[in-house]
């Protein structure tokens, strides 16, 4: 018996090394990697100049500690500051610690306006994460089953009504702050409009809230922009990261920006492993390959040829709802449960996943090749395909 707790439905393989955007599992099997570790392997695997750049900070040092200065702390924040137009930057080790942090701020800056029981706007099909505060502010009931009481002071909305915002902004005076993901993606890549999230900023400035955008998946390069909330030209309050930051080592981030930046002060907030050497080193690794390497154009240019050859293979093809998404961050919805075409292609030689049942994953590294991407139409193509000629009759009746 395994003596891991048993918390994943686990697939029955394991990957033993990387190289590029190319795995290889313990039995010798190659994969193309269409998934990054769910949005995390920014730049591939076994990136020279991010493997040079931790080796070099293994060296040095891994961890000090936040009782003292930590100058690639400063380095980085002033990093992410530049990058996003925000002011200052709170370092953690996780997505759901960051978004816990944002969920503080907010809760502060409500107390500090006067609100004694401060309120959040939250979404349906929202995820921000699995410790209770997040998982209460999560849209899933999966998620939240077996875990109540849940934490108080959400109120739920769907995504893309911004008449029931309206609404909620003359009956609502608790609420302090509207928190969303850019594109929800535990969801099943569904978009927050742009003019809606233009719509959000205004009533958030009209009223004193907080707009927190949830960038821990759709940020960091992977919608073409360093941030995705970009694409509609706005700035948020407060910016949750972690996913694709560290390039695959743990590190999270809340970025956030006029009284928002100043709310947490001296014994509000911390982290033991938050804004560690090794993770900042990483993560300035990573942006700054980013920018010398042109990734986010390169997202822009796969993900086009992705979107446009799965279009043109599967036009007319019966059960397939729509294909959505930015840049490296596509789903593909088809009309019926399809966990089954995970196995199926990584039969192919293809890792992706399944969210949301129906939507079909693809987040590959942002150092994927047009070759590869058209590699990638090529093996998945013919795979939904089989899958929903095979399962037509199940699902037609
Ligand atoms: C993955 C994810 C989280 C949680 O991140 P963890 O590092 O697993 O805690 C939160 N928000 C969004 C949008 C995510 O995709």
């Amino acid at each position: 018996m395994s003596h891991v707790m048993n918390t994943y439905a686990r697939q029955n393989f394991a990957l033993s090394h990387g190289e590029g955007a190319w795995l290889w599992d313990t039995e010798g099997k190659r994969y193309l990697d269409a998934l990054s570790g769910i949005a995390v392997n920014t730049l591939g695997h076994q990136h020279p100049r991010l493997v040079r750049a931790l080796e070099d900070q293994v060296r040095k040092l891994i961890h000090s500690s936040n009782l003292y200065k930590v100058p690639l702390q400063e380095e980085l924040a002033d990093k992410l500051s530049a990058l996003s137009g925000m002011d200052t930057v709170f370092f953690c080790n996780s997505g759901l610690e960051a978004n816990e942090a944002a969920l503080k701020i907010a809760r502060k800056y409500g107390h500090e306006r006067g609100i004694q029981r401060p309120e959040v706007i939250v979404y349906e099909k929202a995820f921000h994460g699995r410790s209770i505060a997040t998982l209460s502010a999560t849209g899933n009931e999966k998620v939240q089953k077996g875990f109540e009481p849940l934490v108080e002071g959400f109120v739920r909305v769907p995504l893309n009504d911004i008449h029931l915002i309206e609404y909620l902004s003359r009956t609502h005076p608790n609420i302090s702050a509207v928190f969303l993901e850019a594109i929800q993606g535990e969801g099943g890549i569904h978009p927050a409009q742009i003019e809606y999230l233009q719509a959000l900023r205004k009533i958030c400035d009209e009223k004193g809230w907080l707009l927190m955008i949830d960038e821990v998946q759709c940020g960091i390069g992977r919608t073409g922009k360093w941030f995705a909330h970009q694409w509609a030209e706005i700035i948020p309050d407060v910016m949750p990261l972690a996913k694709g930051l560290g390039g695959g080592v743990p590190i999270g981030a809340v970025v956030a920006k006029g009284a928002a930046a100043t709310v947490l002060g001296p014994g509000n907030h911390g982290s033991t492993f938050g804004g560690n050497p090794l993770a900042m080193r990483a993560a300035l690794e990573v942006l700054a390959v980013m920018q010398e390497d042109n990734l986010l154009d390169n997202a822009r240019e796969c993900g086009d040829i992705i979107c446009k050859g799965l279009s043109q293979a599967l036009a007319g093809v019966n059960g397939l709802v729509q294909i959505r998404g930015r840049g490296l961050m596509i789903g593909i919805e088809l009309d019926r449960p399809c966990g089954a075409l995970v196995e199926m292609a990584r039969q192919a030689g293809l890792l992706i996943n399944v969210t949301g049942e129906k939507v079909l994953r693809l987040l590959p590294p942002l150092i994927f090749t047009s070759s590869q991407a058209q590699q990638l139409v090529q093996i998945l193509s013919p795979l939904i395909i089989r899958f929903l000629t095979a399962s037509s009759g199940v699902n037609a009746a």
